[in-house]
């Protein structure tokens, strides 16, 4: 594994980090959840994304991490990067959505027992609040940091104004923003419109979340969809569906994973080093169904280079209608 700086901080994240938003909830193996978390650690993946709403049912995936752990981990703790996010829908009523202090103070507990955790490693504002004042949101990451339960704080989908607000806010109370996660591919680009310059300036590190747009950027649709795919699934809570696998998107596919074979890469390969080849991207935020993928996503490591041509051949096929 090759370890990157998270901004300014002293934090090493490892280059490629894995997310636990599907595969880890009561409908997925938990024998297969042990061996991806297992095969990841092993080859030094140290870095675990969660948040309180992944599962199903939310909250779930938490719980299975920390049986994981629990059962299994508890040894190598110091050796882990974990993290848990609160913004989106929790739970009923006023208090368990978006930016409060009430629902962020609340829901960092609820994780941490879920966790089976002291503290989490980071934790993050998994949103923007348009009602809530950032300040609020932010005091309320600055409090936990002051309390133990979190080490490190970041921000998730924060475009660049309010990215520049929050980190302004956090710098004032003496909590830096270590870092901010954003969806960010070769599909989907809008980090490249001011916010990667806003946070390479300000020291702030980036983690890339979805970098495969969901499993579109691998060679897994070419064929159809198949059966245990997220599309073949048919999940909801924001999984790519059937329609979002158009002609025209299948024929970028087609010719991104042309362009990956003449690299001897697989296209989530090529999909993550592309990612990587920005040196303000600290670490890029994969999830797996399998050690399988795993493994094949990790091979991204050995060819992070691109020539000229190659960059602009990419450019040339995302930019085709
Ligand atoms: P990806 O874009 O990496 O998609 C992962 C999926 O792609 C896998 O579950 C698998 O799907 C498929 N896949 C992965 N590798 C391969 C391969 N080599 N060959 C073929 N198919 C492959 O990321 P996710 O969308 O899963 O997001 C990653 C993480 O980002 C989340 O777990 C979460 O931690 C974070 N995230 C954060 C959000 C935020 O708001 N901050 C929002 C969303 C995600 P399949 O089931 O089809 O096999």
């Amino acid at each position: 594994m090759k370890y990157n700086r998270c901004g300014k901080s002293g934090l090493l994240l490892p280059a490629i980090s894995l997310g636990l938003w599907h595969n880890f909830g009561s409908v997925d193996d938990f024998g297969t959840m042990k061996d991806i978390i297992f095969h990841a650690f092993d080859k030094g993946i140290t870095h675990f994304d969660l948040a309180n709403n992944y599962g199903p049912p939310p909250g779930q995936a938490e719980i299975n991490f920390g049986k994981i752990l629990r059962e299994d981990l508890q040894q190598y703790r110091d050796e882990m990067i974990i993290s848990s996010k609160a913004g989106w829908s929790m739970w009923p009523g006023p208090y368990g959505d978006f930016g409060s202090r009430k629902y962020l103070m609340a829901s960092i507990d609820q994780s941490l027992k879920r966790l089976g955790v002291d503290y989490v490693d980071i934790f993050y504002s998994h949103r923007p609040d348009p009602d809530t004042p950032t300040e609020e949101t932010m005091m309320a990451l600055d409090q936990m940091v002051r309390s133990g339960k979190a080490l490190y704080v970041g921000i998730s989908s924060y475009n660049a104004e309010q990215t520049k607000e929050a980190v302004s806010i956090l710098k004032s109370l003496g909590t830096p923003c270590l870092i901010h996660q954003p969806k960010y591919s070769m599909f989907v680009r809008w980090v490249e419109n001011g916010l990667m310059d806003v946070l390479g300036e300000a020291g702030v590190g980036s983690i890339a979340f979805s970098p495969l747009a969901q499993g579109l950027l691998t060679d897994k649709y070419l064929k159809g969809i198949p059966v245990d795919s997220r599309v073949g699934r048919g999940l909801s809570n924001g999984a790519i569906q059937q329609a979002d696998i158009s002609n025209e998107v299948l024929s970028k596919i087609n010719h991104l994973n042309e362009l990956a074979i003449r690299r001897n890469q697989s296209l989530a390969q090529m999909a993550i080093a592309w990612l990587l080849k920005d040196k303000r991207v600290t670490s890029v935020l994969i999830g797996a169904s399998s050690v399988a993928q795993l493994d094949d996503n990790l091979a991204c490591l050995n060819n992070l280079d691109f020539t000229a041509g190659e960059l602009n051949e990419i450019e040339t096929i995302l930019n085709k209608a």
